[in-house]
């Protein structure tokens, strides 16, 4: 059967949808006036670009509920309109459903998705509301059956993937051994297992990892229900990509082929299907402005300093494994030639890139970064004693 994949990618008038490449929220006019105004480093969220995601994804996804991954980024400029849009949120601590809650949605509305909890993180959630969580292993029933006894639980399961960029099964996710055992001991102990999820890894290219991962979870599911344990919510997780320096699949042709697959896997029975994007949703919806603010040639290569680095938005590049795009004005109608970018903190490993074409920069010139959304400011410090970059919400 020809999947959606071998049909879009074939078909010559879909061409230009197929792919999704990093475009900028505001133009270099716009960049120079928000940053007269607001200073620089600036991170620009765009509900426009966030509710073009939210709506590809709903469309081609259709029955599908989604539950926004905050840790992405749980910025109230991408929170708020989220929750405006009716999207649900996932979150792993208290901190980040405080900011949920600070955003407006309702406990109702929100789902745990860390797998090993402290006593104090589920304590936290539990007394404001929080009634779905879930878990990997064999310690963390007790302590559920001890301090909140009466949630709904999905079974975290590990899943083989191969072209994400971040493994998140290394980590988490029960083998599949182990599954129904788990969800056994979980009843035995008082508890209520609705479900099962998994996670792909993050900035997974490919949406045929999720066939392969549901087919396993089918299995599972499957079983289960042999073992006499009736589930009802199937959780995907996150995963889905977004363009950095390559482009990826578009959101729809990416999602209408993941729907594909939950229709081959799981399209007879009555399951509640929920995903978790995070990357996929906010990445390219947020755009990072930056000012050179030194100049330098060293051993014969120009070495710019701009007034953001690892440290601060460009931290993703450390914990996150993103190679980011710089663009500078008018650059197609400049010479262009190799440079080091660094940031602004005394650490010589602070370099953003050594492998980048630009033009002659002069100090004070500007540089926006695209897809800077997900996993960027969410992990920033003030290491050095230098202010994060601020955020604004544009429409
Ligand atoms: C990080 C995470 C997500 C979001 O993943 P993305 O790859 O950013 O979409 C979703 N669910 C869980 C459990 C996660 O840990």
């Amino acid at each position: 059967m020809a999947t959606v994949l071998d049909n879009c990618v074939s078909s010559e008038s879909a061409t230009t949808s197929v792919y999704r490449s990093a475009q900028p929220v505001v133009s270099f006019e716009e960049a120079e006036g928000l940053a007269e105004q607001f200073g620089s480093p600036l991170l620009v969220a765009s509900r426009t670009a966030l509710m073009r995601n939210y709506q590809a994804m709903r469309q081609a996804l259709p029955g599908v509920e989604f539950f926004y991954a905050a840790k992405a980024n749980p910025a109230e400029a991408i929170l708020r309109p989220l929750y405006e849009a009716g999207c649900s949120v996932d979150v792993c601590s208290y901190g980040e459903m405080l900011a949920a809650l600070k955003a407006g949605f309702t406990p109702d509305q929100m789902i745990h998705t860390h797998p090993c909890k402290t006593v104090q993180n589920l304590t936290s959630c539990y007394a404001e509301g929080l009634r779905w969580f879930t878990f990997d292993n064999a310690n963390e029933i007790p302590k559920l059956a001890r301090y909140a006894p009466d949630v709904n639980l999905l079974l975290r399961l590990a899943v083989s993937s191969t072209s994400s960029l971040i493994n998140l099964s290394a980590k988490f996710g029960a083998a599949e051994p182990d599954a129904v055992p788990l969800m056994l001991e979980a009843r035995a102990a008082g508890l209520t297992v609705k479900g099962m999820s998994f996670h792909v890894g993050s900035q997974c290219r490919s949406p045929e990892d999720f066939s392969a991962a549901l087919s396993q979870a089918r299995r599972i599911w499957d079983r289960a229900a042999a073992a006499g344990i009736e589930l009802e919510v199937l959780d995907f997780g996150g995963g889905l990509p977004a363009p950095y320096r390559d482009s990826v699949l578009s959101l729809d042709v990416y999602c209408r082929s993941l729907s594909q697959s939950l229709d081959e896997t799981f399209g007879d029975l009555p399951v509640r299907i929920i995903g978790e994007p995070g990357r996929g949703m906010c990445a390219d919806t947020v755009s990072l402005i930056t000012r050179v603010i030194g100049k330098s040639v060293r051993g014969g290569t120009t070495w710019y300093i701009i007034d953001d680095g690892l440290y601060g938005s460009f931290s993703g590049q450390m914990f996150d494994h993103v190679e980011y795009p710089l663009l500078a004005r008018n650059a197609q109608d400049r010479p262009v030639f190799p440079c080091v970018v660094a940031g602004p903190t005394c650490d010589s490993s602070d370099v953003v890139t050594r492998e980048q074409l630009l033009p002659d920069l002069e100090i004070g010139e500007l540089l926006v970064v695209p897809t800077m959304g997900a996993y960027t400011c969410a992990s920033a410090s003030n290491f050095n004693g230098l202010d994060m970059a601020r955020m604004i919400g544009i429409e």
